[in-house]
């Protein structure tokens, strides 16, 4: 079966065809500028070069409109017609506690993720904008809601409730919910079949470092833990969102820098992390840079953003009892070989031990603890989009 992929965002949409049968993406892109001048669609077909082509998308169901053409172009097409696509998958971003799965889209599903919105402002409603603009072009198509926070229900209470009264999380749901969910569910099930493991028997910490960084412990395939928290704003250092903070700060700043809450907000998703504190780059590419050339305050970013991962990764250690691998992922993650190293030369308490040549390497699944670590340390590239056509699949067979 074809299963089309969505990621849509208030002015983007990523798509990927994938091939249910092979795993293979047949095409992929991105939808730019929807609703703004200089709208564009990159289309790239298997094996071919991306096209980008400026082309007015003034809302969501245009974008998908055109997306289905470039999938159907006679001449670099990859479908017959839309009777091929027999599912399309969605990236939502926030399920609430309401969605602990994926599960196929029915108007009760669109209402309660709509009751969601108001946890995921930015993201939630783009995502329904998306949904409704496939079941309009595509009617009769199955659709599935895959959610970010879907993976981490499974945290107990002590890991999710914060002490504040408990009223706010009985009446407004103020709770920590955790994100990245579908990077952390498939690189910790890859984990498990790379070491030949079972995956119910496992502890495994996913450090999830890109532009957003997160880090799940997996406990027997069960998140116990997550850094995110009720929004992604929380835990590690990120490109520009600060993570953890001192709540007591917010006052503080707001009161120095004569902001309101919005615009305290504002700095501490946008203007902070690797980027405010190195007044550099939220980039890890830059930051790499700057500090070899000698920028001081990019190496102190650098350090505050790994001591963040080595403190998170020693707590979830402790969270499971122990832990069996330790695994990173997505931009940072997986192509930054001096931050696993950096962070790995901090666990040597728990046994790590890195292979500095297997660390080296460019493959995409790699064990790079020495055969005589304690710990397995792999870098695993992420595949959410994939993980969405397994999801979308599975309901809908
Ligand atoms: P993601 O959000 O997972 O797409 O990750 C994006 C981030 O990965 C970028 O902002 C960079 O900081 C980082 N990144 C990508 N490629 C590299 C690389 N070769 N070396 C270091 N960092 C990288």
């Amino acid at each position: 079966m074809k299963i089309l992929v969505i990621n849509c965002g208030s002015s983007s949409l990523k798509y990927q065809l994938i091939d249910s049968d092979t795993e293979g993406v047949l095409a992929k892109g991105l939808c730019e500028r929807i609703g703004i001048d200089g709208s564009c669609i990159t289309y790239q077909k298997a094996g071919c070069d991306k096209v980008k082509t400026e082309i007015p998308m003034p809302d969501h169901t245009k974008a998908v409109e055109l997306v289905i053409a470039a999938l159907t172009d006679p001449a670099t097409g990859v479908i017959k017609d839309l009777s091929e696509i027999g599912a399309v998958g969605h990236r939502v971003v926030h399920g609430g506690e309401k969605f602990a799965s994926s599960v196929i889209i029915t108007d009760e599903v669109i209402k309660a993720v709509e009751e969601c919105n108001d946890l995921a402002p930015l993201h939630n409603p783009a995502n329904i904008i998306g949904i409704n603009a496939c079941q309009q072009l595509m009617p009769g198509v199955p659709q599935v809601a895959v959610f970010d926070t879907a993976f981490h229900q499974t945290m107990p209470p002590e890991a999710f409730l914060y002490a504040v009264p408990y009223s706010y999380y009985r009446d407004y749901g103020v709770r920590k919910y955790g994100f990245h969910g579908t990077s952390h569910s498939y690189v910790s099930k890859r984990v498990a079949e790379i070491l030949g493991k079972d995956y119910n028997s496992i502890k495994t910490i996913v450090c999830h470092l890109g532009n957003g960084a997160s880090i799940c412990a997996v406990d027997c395939g069960k998140s116990v833990e997550t850094s995110m928290g009720l929004t992604p704003l929380m835990g590690l250092v990120m490109g520009t969102r600060s993570g953890e903070i001192d709540p007591g700060a917010m006052e503080y700043i707001a009161k120095k820098e004569n902001l309101d809450l919005e615009g305290v907000m504002n700095v501490l998703n946008k203007k902070s992390g690797m980027l405010g504190l190195s007044e550099l780059s939220s980039d890890f590419r830059d930051i790499d840079q700057a500090m070899e050339a000698g920028n001081e305050k990019a190496a102190a970013a650098y350090n505050v953003f790994i001591h963040r991962v080595v403190s998170y990764v020693g707590a979830y250690a402790a969270v499971m009892n122990g832990v069996d691998a330790i695994v990173f992922t997505a931009g940072v993650g997986e192509n930054d070989p001096s931050v696993r190293a950096n962070v790995c030369k901090s666990l040597g308490y728990l046994g790590v031990k890195i292979d500095e040549e297997a660390n080296k390497s460019r493959e995409d699944e790699v064990i790079i603890s020495a055969p005589d670590s304690k710990v397995a340390v792999l870098k695993v590239a992420t595949n959410e989009e994939l993980m969405i056509a397994r999801e979308t699949l599975a309901l809908v067979k």
